[in-house]
């Protein structure tokens, strides 16, 4: 699966996001080491705080089904359906990303609806992480 095709996975999943309160509409899509791809959206709530993020789904559906390996992670966003360029996984996905992903691993932050993106990781986003 090339990177290109990985943001259109994420681009897909965000038209699953269901942000009735928000209008900001988000989607991932996590590429494992076997192939398998994990697509996730944000899942907003009436009480705020149960509401999660689309890397978040995306990562613990992976972690869940037994696969740790990532190989890279596309990230898309934008209000009422649009996609803005470019969005950033939030501070607790950060967090949760760099549980699981090599400082180095590949976070794709999708800039249109072709597909096109900016590149950065998890070592440039969330430097000195909490870890073990
Ligand atoms: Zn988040």
């Amino acid at each position: 699966m090339t990177k290109r095709e990985l943001c259109l996975a994420a681009i897909d999943a965000a038209k699953k996001s269901y942000a009735p309160y928000s209008g900001f509409n988000v989607g991932a899509a996590l590429l494992c080491k076997n192939g398998i791809v994990y697509s996730g959206c944000n899942i907003e709530n009436a009480a705020f705080s149960p509401t999660v993020c689309a890397e978040r789904v995306a990562v613990f559906k992976a972690v869940s089904d037994g696969n740790l390996d990532f190989e890279m992670i596309a990230v898309v966003g934008g209000k009422n359906r649009n996609i803005s360029p470019v969005t950033t996984p939030c501070g607790v996905c950060r967090q949760v990303l760099s549980e699981f992903c090599s400082p180095e691993m590949p976070i794709l932050l999708v800039k249109n609806e072709i597909g096109d993106f900016e590149e950065t990781n998890i070592g440039a986003l969330l430097p000195s992480s909490f870890t073990l």
